[in-house]
This record gives C-alpha cells, structure tokens and sequence, in this order.
C-alpha cells in the first residue's frame, strides 16, 4: 500500500479516562507479510506501553514508517511514504528492510529521527521513547518509570550491554550470556533520564566489557532528544554528562579508546573513577587466561591517564593461584601493584569454576597455596590503598550521602563505588541528608577509609 493515509491497527478505546493525553503514533506498513509480522509486534509493544494510535497524520505526534526495500519500485514507494510523512507529521522514525540498505533512507531524507533494519522491535520502540516518552499513569502502571529498583533511591546501574565478545579462560559467561548485545544508546540515555528525574545522584555503568560497548553493532547512530549519537562509549559518556550527576564506569578494559574518556574526567562531565579488571601482570599468565593486555602496556597507560587526570582513582581485581603461577611470576604481579599504585584492590584465589577452560591447564595449585597467595597479595596493597588515603588528608573534596545518623553522615567520595570501595565518614555530618552532595575537609584515614568534617 501507499503511505496516503496511516494503516493503523483499529483504533483502540482507553480502558480508563486518560487525565492527559496520551502519545499518539500514526503507522505506515509496506511491503510483505514478513514486515507486516514486523508491523504487529510494534504495533503490540506500543499499546502495551500505552500508546495511541491515530489514523491520521494530523493526529499523531510521531510517525513509524515500515519499509520495503526489495525490488527498485519498492524502494521508491517507501522513500515516497517516509518523504510524505515528513511533509504532513515532520516527526518520523523508519524501520523495515530498507533501513538496513545503507544509508539511502539518511540521503534522501536527513530529517528522519532514527533508522533500524527489519525485526527490529526493541530498537523502535527505543527510537520512540527517545522522541515521544510513554506516559506514565502511576494509577495504573504496576511499574514506575524509572522502573524497579533494588539500589537506595539516590544511585542506580545502568546495564549498557549484555554478554562479552571475549574467551577468558576462567569464565564462563561468554558461554552463558552469548556475544556482546549493545543497548541502543537511545534506550539507555532514556533509562538515565527517566533515573535521574526519579532522584538518582549517581549512575553506575555497568557490563561485561564496558569498553566495547557499540562494537557489535558497528557503533551505529541512534537518536537522544532528536541528536544523533553513535553507540560508543565516548558518545554515551559525553550524553550521560550533561544530567548533572556523578557517572562512574565499571569493567573498563584497557582498549586504546578509554583514553578519549579522560578528558570528559578533566572537564568533570563523568567521575574521575575507572574499575579496569587487570586479572594479572605476567605476560604469560595473561596468555593463559587469553587476556587481551599485556602489562607493560597498562602501565604505559596508567601513567598516561594520571598525567592527563591526576586525580583518577582506579580500581581492579586480580586472580592469585592460576594453573601454573609460579611464585616468580607471583612476585612480578606484586612488582606491577608497586608501580602502578592503584587506589583500590580486589582478589580472589582462582577458583576452577565448572566449564571453565583454565580447568584443563596444567599446574593447577593446591588451595592454601592460592588463598596464601591472596592474601600475601591483599597485605601489600594495603599500605599501597593507606598511603594514597593518606595524601588527601587536609584537601577539600565533595562526597554523597549514603546515611546518616547519631554519629554523623556516611558518605562516598569520587573515588569510592558503593558496596566495594571505602566511605568517607562525616563526624558533624548529622544535618545532611541522604542522597545530598557535601563539600567536605578529610581530617583522617585508616585502611579503608576516610575521616572528614564539613568544608
Ligand atoms: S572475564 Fe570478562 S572479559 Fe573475560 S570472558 Fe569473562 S566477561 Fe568476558
């Protein structure tokens, strides 16, 4: 059919008296049954989220338009119907097979919002909360719009993808979560939005491989209150800065592009924080775990992103006792937490976790040797984590509360993640409020953490 008028499903009656009005969408389908089935499963998500939709162009406050790209007529017809329905709507998101030919349907039509391929019902729907937010009725929806949340009401993660495109030989979620999935970045700068307006400080961006977020889907351009951003980390971070909250990132590898992040650490747009999982030092111990890094170059690279941020906190973890670790190769991982100097440390004795396949290794340790290990690795780091404490006595720093009672505010700073880094305890603090940021003067530390009074 042509794009003339809308093809709509039946125009639905509100079960209940809508106290405003709900967002409306016209939908325009082309092409075979495989796109019609397309159409339906839209179609059934936008009613499900409470949209309406209209029969005419007029009526809607967006326009879907389902494409064909199959044989020249087909193409043209659809680039009629998306150029139709940016004449009489002006808001347009395409879908369908011609979406996924290049970038014709951009050429031809550069106002569109967004573009998706065929069977692309998430990424739609993600294009559409992007442009025309579904309202939420708090007297019907079961779910709130920041949805349910099992974190206090003042931070919040934020999943950017699913899965990890890696083969580390101790791990099993490749095999139990598949290849990296990337969020479209619509999706979760909306998420963060729809957080931030329900009283979130600070979100946490969490995944398996947070650096590659945007690799499997060739970082293609989704669309955030009408402006293109690729789906990469730089552009998610730059979008994720300008919601006036702290934005922390977790599962940083070492790529070469996490250098772009640090200047959006120098303007204060995302925390000074990163949380790269180094997993170990010796070169051929990270060959058997088939990590992508070697440790020189990490080093190399700390030290470049400290001269670019001198105050970047960086976290990691690290596996003691792996099938064959030698206690020379032991000492170098020790050497490498003497020179890099991280802030804060985690490690785990190499557990032989079942399908995993550092199992078949030979050399496996016997388990004292790998909890000694750990702990011998914990013991020197401390007074690595004490003296980088100690530095920031007498500076003035900003911390968020996470509590407070008769014995002041519990707080966290910049460089301390919730559940796994120190706290910042403010001993006059009483006044503060939960989810509230403090300028603050750090007056003490111990081991884990640090002892401040109002600034
Ligand atoms: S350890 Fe991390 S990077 Fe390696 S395979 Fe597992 S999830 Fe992927």
């Amino acid at each position: 059919m042509t794009g003339r008028a809308p093809r709509t499903a039946a125009k639905p009656k509100s079960a209940h008296p809508a106290k405003t009005k709900p967002p409306t969408i016209g939908f325009v389908s082309l092409g075979c049954p495989k796109a019609t089935v397309d159409a339906e499963h839209i179609l059934t998500r936008m009613r499900a989220e409470g949209y309406e939709i209209s029969g005419s162009y007029a009526g809607a406050d967006l326009v879907v338009v389902n494409t064909c790209g199959f044989i020249d007529a087909a193409v043209a017809e659809s680039l009629d119907a998306i150029g139709e329905a940016l004449a009489e709507n002006g808001k347009v998101i395409v879908t369908g097979c011609l979406g996924a030919k290049g970038d014709i349907v951009q050429q031809t039509h550069p106002r569109v919002l967004a573009v998706t391929g065929p069977h692309a019902t998430q990424e739609v729907m993600a294009a559409v909360h992007a442009h025309l937010p579904p309202l939420h009725d708090p007297f019907l929806d079961l779910v709130p719009e920041q949805g349910i949340r099992l974190t206090p009401e003042h931070y919040a993660y934020l999943k950017i993808s699913e899965g990890c495109n890696h083969r580390c030989s101790f791990c099993i979620i490749p095999a139990l979560r598949g290849d990296l999935v990337s969020r479209p970045i619509g999706e979760v700068m909306h998420e963060a939005e729809a957080l931030v307006h329900a009283g979130v400080r600070e979100l946490l961006v969490i995944s398996q491989d947070t650096s590659a977020y945007g690799v499997d889907v060739k970082y293609r351009t989704g669309f955030w209150q009408g402006r293109p951003l690729k789906t990469r980390l730089y552009d998610l971070c730059n979008a994720l800065g300008e919601l006036g909250v702290w934005v922390r990132l977790h599962y940083v590898y070492p790529y070469p592009n996490v250098d772009d992040l640090l200047p959006l650490m120098a303007e204060g747009k995302i925390l000074p924080y990163l949380d790269a999982p180094f997993q170990h030092a010796s070169a051929r111990i990270l060959k058997l775990m088939k990590r992508p890094a070697s440790a020189e170059k990490v080093l190399e690279r700390i030290a470049a992103w400290r001269r670019a941020v001198p105050d970047l906190a960086i976290r990691s973890t690290f596996i003691t006792g792996f099938p064959g670790e030698t206690e020379a190769e032991f000492n170098e991982l020790l050497d490498f937490l003497d020179e890099a100097q991280l802030d804060r440390v985690g490690a785990f004795a190499y557990s032989p976790v079942d399908g995993a396949a550092a199992n078949e290794l030979p050399g496996a340790l016997p388990e004292e040797v790998r909890e000694e290990r750990r702990m011998r690795l914990m013991q020197h780091q401390e007074d690595i984590s004490t003296q980088r404490l100690e530095a920031k006595i007498g500076r003035r720093i900003t911390v968020l509360v996470d509590d407070v009672d008769d014995e002041g505010a519990v707080a966290r700073s910049m460089a301390d993640a919730p559940e796994i880094d120190g706290l910042v305890y403010v001993t006059d603090g009483h006044e503060l409020e939960v989810g509230e940021f403090a300028a603050v003067t750090v007056t003490d530390c111990d081991v884990h953490d640090l002892y401040a009074t109002l600034a």
